[in-house]
């Protein structure tokens, strides 16, 4: 099996019209196109790593040849994204390729919540659908509903990719008196502040997490 610089350089370098590496990475930059493949399948084609889910295109000013890679390949080799025409710093690439990460499962949230309402003839679900659409994320009873019912339905879903709302005292308070088991189940979607609110209530993280 070859080293990992080997196959990034294997991958790299016939593609390239500089013959060794770094400088072949000066001709990539990050074409903004990304896919979602819903589940950790793919390979990295400069690096090979397995199990990526999200895939990022990079592309060759020179000879416009292609390849579909993983964000932190972008950011070890360099590669360069822009923003409005503009060259990005380390520090920026890394927000706009996170921001592109959070885009793509805001999107996958969306699409497991339309796909359940059309499921379920229940109002709860549509309203919980236009309130995620609109506040891009849930109230403590809507996330118990969503993921039971997601749950059921066997939908694929992430719950960790969805965001709760514990802005409003309202919430706090519907989370203070919610039934342990349903505050496990949202458990994963809470973020750890929020969590750290959960136990002041009284609540305890599930054993698993
Ligand atoms: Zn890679």
């Amino acid at each position: 099996m070859s080293s990992y610089p080997q196959r990034v350089a294997d991958n790299i370098l016939p593609l390239s019209v500089a013959g060794s590496l770094p400088d072949a990475f000066k001709e990539w930059f990050f074409t903004e196109r990304t896919e979602d493949h819903e589940q950790p399948i793919e390979d990295c084609e400069l690096c090979n790593q397995e199990q990526l889910r999200y895939h990022f295109e990079i592309e060759n000013r020179n000879n416009s040849n292609r390849l579909w890679v993983g964000s932190s390949c972008i950011l070890k080799f360099n590669v360069a994204v822009f923003e409005n025409g503009k060259l990005l710093n380390e520090k920026g690439a890394e927000k706009k390729l996170n921001t592109l990460i959070n885009k793509m499962r805001l999107e996958s949230c969306i699409n497991a919540l339309k796909k359940l309402s059309s499921l379920e003839n229940n109002d709860i679900l549509e309203n919980a659908l236009n309130y995620y659409l609109k506040n891009k994320c849930l109230t403590p009873k809507f996330a118990f509903v969503v993921f039971w019912r997601l749950k059921a339905n066997k939908i694929d879903h992430h719950p960790s990719f969805f965001k709760i709302n514990l802005k409003k005292d309202n919430f706090k308070n519907d989370l203070k008196n919610m039934q342990l088991d349903r505050v496990h189940l949202i458990w994963p979607a809470l973020s750890s502040s929020q969590r750290k609110i959960a136990i002041k209530f009284g609540h305890y993280a599930p054993k698993n997490a």
